[in-house]
């Protein structure tokens, strides 16, 4: 047969031959189980030299009515972002493994299960699937002392990281260690106090608690970066290697959706909210101009991308990088 003379309807003959011969030849099967797992939660990038693994600590649902702005705009931003339930946004807690060569950083450390849904507590685990163990972990970075970045520090009473040096602002330990402050905060935040306290106990006693008050260099490349505003001692930290670099900004931003068109809507966990806005809007112009390359504890896993002006000139949009396999 020439090709010329194949028609619909010749093509329709051989078609219905062929799907006859299918059904004849292949034998039955039963439907596969559905696996219900998720792949390991980590995710590997190269600032220069220095590897930087993304851990997932875990998903969980955050209520926007915590959130200080007007409710109808931030009812009209979530439902832009596809959040149809204003009560349950998605939002996730990551925490970031920087390999130098010679010290492998950890900066913030999830939960370990000390606070929020069941479903945070997973960056012990997820650093173990990606390659590396807790013992190996030179130094623990703490943007501040909250539940969701320094309760993965222990866990029934000892040390999660049994080498490791756990450094935060000492502005930052002054508060949440404080027996005094902690007896005058309202009952629902003195989680937080106890979770910094009980943490920080183990290390203290084995002497591998320190706090810094400058902004030096803590490790080759690896510098604080003031955010003040969220917590008492709030500090980012700058990853710099051969011109590359990286901010790990903490918590600038919980609900992504909202907080980057509009970054003066604060949120109630916001120590100083008037602080926290100024130091978000201001970071945030730099940021965009400068094209620095941010680790974001809250925004969606890896939490890593870069801040753009929006084209309707309101806030910013958030670039999420791209997945990519290393060489
Ligand atoms: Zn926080």
């Amino acid at each position: 047969m020439k090709l010329s003379t194949i028609t619909s309807r010749t093509l329709l003959a051989v078609s219905l031959a062929f799907a006859s011969t299918l059904v004849a030849v292949v034998p039955a099967q039963a439907a596969a189980p559905m696996q219900h797992k998720q792949v390991a939660g980590f995710y590997r990038t190269m600032i220069g030299d220095y590897e930087v693994t993304a851990l997932h600590d875990g998903g969980g649902l955050i209520d926007s009515n915590l959130l200080h702005g007007d409710p109808a705009l931030i009812q009209s931003l979530l439902a832009r972002s596809f959040e149809s339930d204003p009560k349950n946004v998605s939002a996730t807690v990551q925490g970031y493994l920087v390999n130098t060569g010679s010290k492998l950083v950890l900066i913030d450390t999830g939960s370990g299960g000390h606070w929020g849904p069941p479903t945070l507590g997973n960056l012990v685990q997820n650093l173990k699937a990606s390659g590396y163990k807790p013992e190996q972990v030179d130094l623990v970075l703490l943007t501040h002392l909250h539940g969701d970045h320094a309760g993965g520090i222990y866990k029934d009473g000892k040390r999660v990281f049994p080498n490791a040096t756990v450094m935060m602002k000492k502005a930052d330990a002054d508060f949440w260690l404080s027996k005094e402050i902690m007896a005058k905060a309202p009952e629902d935040a003195k989680v937080f106090f106890k979770i910094a306290q009980d943490g920080a106990a183990p290390y203290m006693a084995a002497g591998k608690w320190k706090t810094y008050e400058g902004m030096d260099e803590i490790a080759p490349g690896i510098a604080p970066y003031a955010i003040p505003g969220h917590t008492p001692g709030h500090t980012g930290y700058m990853i710099s290697s051969k011109g590359q670099s990286l901010l790990v900004w903490g918590d600038v931003a919980h609900v992504g959706a909202v907080q980057m068109p509009h970054p003066e809507i604060s949120i109630v966990f916001d120590s100083d909210s008037e602080s926290a806005v100024k130091t978000r809007e201001a970071l945030m112009v730099k940021l965009a101009t400068d094209k620095t390359m941010i680790a974001a504890a809250h925004m969606p896993f890896p939490g890593l991308g870069r801040l753009r002006e929006a084209d309707n000139g309101v806030g910013y949009d958030w670039v999420p990088v791209t997945f990519f396999n290393l060489k």
